[in-house]
């Protein structure tokens, strides 16, 4: 089953209204390495991690020599653990945690590509900068000497209004061209899940984290 989920989602996916190639990050949280190397040998070329604890179990298992992405919320305690690892972080949300990892990085003599995750619906129960307190955030982060911002990430909140869920994700592609007008390095807008990742790719997204398309639904 999870070689056709990815064979059919790759196959119909091509490029963003803006030309940009799309590309899909399996969330592999709860599936097993068996699993992730299915998806793998049918096409995926890059996963993401929630936890850390299962990122470094599972990470020897791991076939096929996937980049790796880390999605989910991170403690400052647990940053050493995954560095050298990942190569993209998508969830920086607060000014504390982009400088305790640029002091990683800057310690082992590695710059670490990261995103920053915007909370684009406000919702208390996620992390992530206020849109208001995004561009601050950003010029604060991007003099950290080890760190480089890639771009944003974001998760729109579950809805079935269509309609708002589109206006949420334009207003991630416009902060994002802003962000990218001023700064070359900026290349990856990482929005779009099992649920919604369609009007994410029409709004602009160019990177999809897809954990129930690719592997089926899952328990938690
Ligand atoms: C689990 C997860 C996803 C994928 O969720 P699905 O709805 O199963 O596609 C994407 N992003 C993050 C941060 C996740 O934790």
């Amino acid at each position: 089953m999870i070689e056709e989920n990815v064979k059919s989602l790759l196959g119909s996916l091509s490029v963003n209204p803006y030309g940009e190639k799309v590309t899909v990050v399996a969330a592999v949280k709860t599936q097993t390495p068996e699993d992730i190397n299915a998806a793998i040998r049918a096409g995926i070329t890059d996963i993401g991690d929630n936890r850390v604890q299962e990122f470094t179990q599972k990470y020897a298992a791991i076939e096929g020599n996937p980049k790796r992405h880390f999605i989910g919320r991170l403690q400052t305690n647990k940053i050493k653990y995954l560095i050298g690892k990942v190569d993209l972080y998508h969830s920086v949300d607060r000014i504390d945690l982009a400088e305790e990892l640029s002091l990683a990085g800057h310690k082992k003599g590695a710059s670490l590509n990261i995103l920053l995750q915007v909370n684009i619906g406000n919702e208390v129960t996620k992390g992530g900068f206020e849109f208001d307190k995004l561009f601050s955030a950003y010029e604060r982060i991007a003099a950290m000497p080890a760190l480089k911002i890639k771009g944003l990430m974001a998760m729109l909140p579950a809805s079935d209004d269509a309609a708002l869920l589109s206006s949420l994700a334009r207003k991630m592609r416009t902060a994002y061209d802003k962000l990218k007008d001023g700064d070359p390095g900026i290349s990856v807008l990482s929005m779009g899940m099992s649920g919604d990742y369609r009007l994410c790719i029409d709004a602009g997204s160019n990177m999809i984290r897809l954990g129930t398309a690719v592997f089926g639904k899952r328990d938690v």
